[in-house]
């Protein structure tokens, strides 16, 4: 290794502004070395290192034989890294660095043997740098150092370090095959458009989605034609925007290509950007373009994968809304629980405000149900006894309305890793009505089997039948009732019990039930299997389906024949009571003795059932003689006739001498029977009569008045019930017969009476009216005031008695129907003015009014008569009216009638008095017993007044007066 010496030689001109190296190479000790001192080197060497020293390219030269090292500033740092500098500087290039010996040797060796120079490019020469081989890439020529003899003594290397740049390249080559890739891998179309020539390039694929062949260049145009023709325009525009320099030359666009052999549309997305010179002309259009067919697919796809999901949503949303299903979410970590609207519905909670588990759940729960849901939830809580799964159900009481629900909960408890209960999501739903429906169809079907066992085991027969009429169901007591069986009867129509007569009520009770309505004991008849008829009550009603539709009848029949007996045996007694009643009555109305005896026969002839009956009794004539009578009911008189009376038989004895009854099943076969001669037993052509009751009638006084005998051609007619009934008729005849028998009596003392009455009246009016002629002649002689007054008294006594005597005679006429009226003419005014005042005349005191608006009054009728009607009628006014002093007349007048009115103030007449008045003799007595009277006076004026076809009649009041009217008909 040289050593440096320190010289002060001054800087030879090789060597001057030589840098670092230029220094170094001044300062090294050369002579040491086989080159020897500076001053003796070559020229073309000390020309060289003078150029090298300077230049900025690193630079070296390898000199003479040995290959010596020279290297200028620039080439320093390459040596410098690997500890080479300066130390390399004038070694032989094989001690000095050997790594690269081997590589640039041969470059060396190439020109210094002659050959040409060489450059490299890029060559690696690796290099120490730090301690490690580094990679470095060099640019070199190497060119020999020719000297004057035309030897070349070393070689000249200038180099550069192409290390980054090839990095560069190599990084920009990376990129460019990247993009290439990513190009390919992308599937991407690329192209470029010439804006001066309109020359489109594109790559192969996009020619090929084009449908242009690999090796053809085309116009723009002719690529433009292939977009579809609704994109088409729209490209257009969007190309010719990014070719203006305003728009900044981007361009992005999406549409669709037609392939114009497959016709298959494509559609891509392009992507490209315009470049512009200063001229704002655009120079360069390129870009890309991208399928993007499978996104927009897929884009669709998504679109309707999301429709779906949304359309999904929506009906889980619908539905859950559709089954009023609510939901619940309670975190169990922080507790937090989360009703949905429906859901607090079913706890019956109206708020949004927050809601717990304890406050709003538990306490929610109807107390009922609230232990054994809380203890499902603890058990939904333990994954190895659940794994989380809920399913219940149980009744709310609604927090706001006291609602009673049921909810059916389904939910699932999650767990995390630990088995730890984290989370209890589920739903609810309102079952209430199912849950009713269930308890009801639980009731109904708990409430048919017992109706099914009170039914069979029923003693009213139970019958139902579809509405057809077919019989679906019959019970033991049905079977009972009719004789059929269960197996025999179900499935026949119902008709097979009903009497043909009666299928009618069928179809009424049908319609009654299709209707809905119910029968109520329905009485009826039914037909048993042995054909014999029962009385029913029935009572129907609608067999309805759980939709309330009307499906069959079940009937309820009881048999009533003995309800039935009972009301017969009832409406016979009614009717034998009515009977009786009414003979009763007309017995004790009727005075008729034959019609007396003819109804009684004819009543108890009904009352017995009897074919025919008779009552025979006995009379006694006047003469004292007592014959038989007889009336007979239910057979001709004739039929008797020809077989004469009853005889004092054995068989007639006990009834004629009033001893008793004889009633007998068979009368033939009795003992008393056929023992009287001559026909030992009934007449031939008698009456048939086995059955046999008779029945003496006894009067009040004991003696018998006859008896009742009754037959009937079949035996065992007459039981002791008619007996009793005949009896008890037989005793209330005997009082009307007796009634009878009284009444006839004083008949027959009446007429006689009346007889007297009229033979003394007619004997008394002879006398009375000499008496009268000889007091009038009597009056007419000369005496004495005392005398004429005696004989005016006489006379005037006389005239009562007439009037008396003519009133009585008149009764006799009027009975005799001898009473004549001599009808004429007259003015009633005028005689009511001469009544008046011939009654004024004896009664001064009096004051006698007549009150009429009538002029005159004509009437056809007898005067004289209706003047007796008149003074009787004031007669008796002023007689009963002793304390009063007036009596007011009136006088009226219609187109049909005239009408009188006497009215007095006087004592007037009881109203129960009032109907007997007009009766011959009476008089009301007990009233005004100081007043004398007969009792004809108003018996003869209402028979005057009748007989003129007028009326005659009365009101009165006690102590107040009476007023008397008599009407007189006009024409
Ligand atoms: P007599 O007057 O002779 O008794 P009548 O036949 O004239 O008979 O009358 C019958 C009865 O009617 C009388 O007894 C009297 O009781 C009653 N009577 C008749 N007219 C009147 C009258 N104006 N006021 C009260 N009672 C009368």
């Amino acid at each position: 290794m040289p050593s440096q010496v320190s010289t002060h030689i001054s800087i030879p001109y090789f060597l001057q502004r030589g840098g670092e190296l230029g220094e170094l190479i001044r300062n090294y000790n050369w002579a040491e070395t086989k080159l020897g001192a500076l001053e003796t080197w070559p020229q073309i060497l000390k020309n060289t290192l003078s150029i090298i020293l300077k230049s900025k390219f690193p630079m070296l030269i390898w000199w003479g034989p040995d290959l010596i090292l020279f290297y200028n500033d620039a080439f320093k740092p390459y040596l410098e890294r690997n500890g080479k500098h300066p130390i390399a500087l004038g070694q032989r290039g094989e001690d000095g660095w050997p790594e690269v010996w081997p590589i640039i040797k041969p470059l060396i060796d190439r020109v210094m043997s002659g050959g040409e120079s060489t450059w490299s490019e890029d060559q690696l020469i690796p290099v120490y740098r730090d301690n490690k081989l580094e990679e470095v890439y060099w640019t070199f020529s190497y060119s020999g150092l020719t000297n004057e003899d035309g030897l070349i003594e070393g070689v000249l290397v200038t180099c550069a370090e192409t290390t980054a740049q090839l990095q560069a390249y190599k990084e920009v080559n990376n990129a460019k095959n990247e993009l290439e890739f990513a190009i390919e891998s992308a599937e991407l179309g690329t192209w470029d458009l010439d804006p001066v020539t309109n020359r489109f390039v594109g790559n192969t694929r996009l020619k090929n989605w084009f449908g242009i062949a690999a090796d053809k260049e085309i116009e723009l145009s002719e690529a433009t034609d292939l977009i579809e023709a609704s994109d088409r325009q729209r490209v257009l525009s969007a190309i010719s925007k990014a070719l203006t320099y305003e728009s900044g030359g981007s361009y992005d666009i999406e549409y669709a290509i037609i392939n114009p052999q497959t016709l298959i549309p494509r559609y891509v997305r392009a992507k490209g950007k315009a470049l512009f010179n200063q001229d704002k002309q655009p120079i360069k259009f390129s870009g890309i373009l991208q399928d993007i067919s499978e996104e927009r697919k897929a884009a669709k796809e998504l679109k309707r994968n999301r429709a779906q999901l949304e359309q999904t949503y929506e009906q889980v949303r619908l539905s859950k809304e559709a089954a009023m299903l609510g939901t619940f979410d309670m975190d169990l970590e922080s507790g937090n629980l989360e009703w949905d609207a429906r859901c607090r519905v079913l706890f019956g909670i109206n708020h949004n405000d927050k809601v717990t588990y304890e406050k709003d759940f538990v306490l929610g729960l109807h107390p009922e149900d609230r232990d054994r849901i809380l203890d499902v939830i603890n058990k939904s809580f333990i994954k190895s006894i659940s794994n989380g799964d809920y399913d219940v159900e149980y009744r709310t009481v609604g927090a706001e309305d006291q609602k009673v629900r049921w909810i059916r909960a389904k939910g699932k408890v999650y767990f995390d890793e630990y088995d730890k209960p984290i989370r209890f999501i589920g739903s609810v739903l309102d079952i209430t009505d199912q849950k009713l429906d269930q308890i009801r169809l639980m009731e109904s079907a708990e409430k048919q089997a017992r109706l099914a066992a009170i039914v069979s085991t029923s003693d009213d027969t139970i019958v139902s039948k579809t509405l057809q009429g077919i019989i679906t169901s019959w019970n033991i007591a049905a079977e009972r009732m009719f004789g059929y069986t269960e197996a025999e009867i179900i499935g026949k129509h119902i008709s097979l019990i009903i009497p043909p007569s009666r299928l009618k009520e069928e179809d009424f009770i049908i319609s009654q039930i299709a209707s809905g309505n119910k029968i109520d004991h329905f009485e009826t008849i039914r037909i048993a299997k042995d054909g014999h008829e029962i009385p029913l009550s029935i009572s129907v009603s609608p067999i309805t389906d759980e939709t309330g539709k009307v499906i069959g009848a079940s009937k309820i029949a009881r048999d009533i024949s003995a309800q039935w007996a009972a009301q017969e045996t009832a409406r016979r007694y009614t009717e034998r009571l009515e009977i009786m009643n009414l003979m009763v009555e007309t017995i004790s109305e009727e005075l008729d003795l034959n019609k007396i005896l003819q109804k009684i026969t004819d009543a108890t002839t009904e009352l017995t059932g009897a074919q025919f009956g008779a009552f025979f009794y006995n009379n006694i004539d006047e003469k004292g003689e007592s014959f038989l009578l007889y009336t007979l009911s239910g057979a001709p008189k004739e039929m008797f006739e020809k077989f004469g009376m009853p005889r004092n038989t054995a068989v007639f004895h006990p009834t004629f001498s009033g001893q008793g009854v004889v009633r007998v099943d068979d009368i033939t076969k009795d003992s008393r029977y056929g023992k009287s001669s001559p026909h030992f037993g009934m007449p031939k052509g008698h009456l048939p009569v086995v059955s046999y009751l008779a029945v003496p009638v006894v009067s009040r006084s004991g003696t018998v008045i006859g008896g009742l005998f009754f037959g009937h051609p079949e035996p065992g007619k007459f039981t002791k019930e008619h007996e009793s009934l005949v009896v008890s008729i037989a005793a209330q005849s005997a009082i009307g017969i007796d009634n009878a028998k009284l009444y006839e009596q004083v008949k027959l003392l009446n007429d006689k009476k009346d007889e007297f009455i009229g033979l003394a009246s007619h004997e008394l009016k002879t006398p009375l009216t000499s008496i009268n002629g000889y007091l009038q002649i009597l009056s007419r002689l000369k005496m004495d005031d005392k005398q004429q007054r005696f004989v005016d008294k006489t006379l005037q006594q006389v005239q009562k008695l007439t009037t008396l005597v003519n009133d009585l005679l008149d009764i006799s006429k009027i009975e005799a129907g001898q009473l004549q009226l001599n009808i004429q003419k007259f003015d009633l005014k005028e005689l009511l003015n001469d009544v008046i005042e011939l009654i004024q005349h004896s009664n001064e005191n009096y004051q006698i009014t007549l009150n009429t608006t009538v002029e005159n009054c004509i009437v056809n009728a007898d005067s004289q008569r209706i003047e007796q009607v008149l003074l009787n009628l004031l007669t008796n006014a002023i007689k009963y009216s002793p304390g009063a002093n007036t009596i007011e007349l009136s006088l009226t007048c219609t187109a049909h009638e005239v009408q009188v009115d006497v009215k007095d103030f006087g004592l007037g007449i009881p109203e129960n008095k009032i109907g007997q008045i007009f009766s011959r003799f009476y008089r009301v007595e007990d009233l005004n017993p100081t007043i004398s009277g007969l009792g004809i006076g108003l018996y003869l004026a209402c028979e005057i007044v009748t007989r003129h076809n007028g009326r005659l009649w009365v009101n009165s009041e006690i102590d107040v007066g009476s007023t008397f009217h008599f009407t007189l008909p006009l024409n």
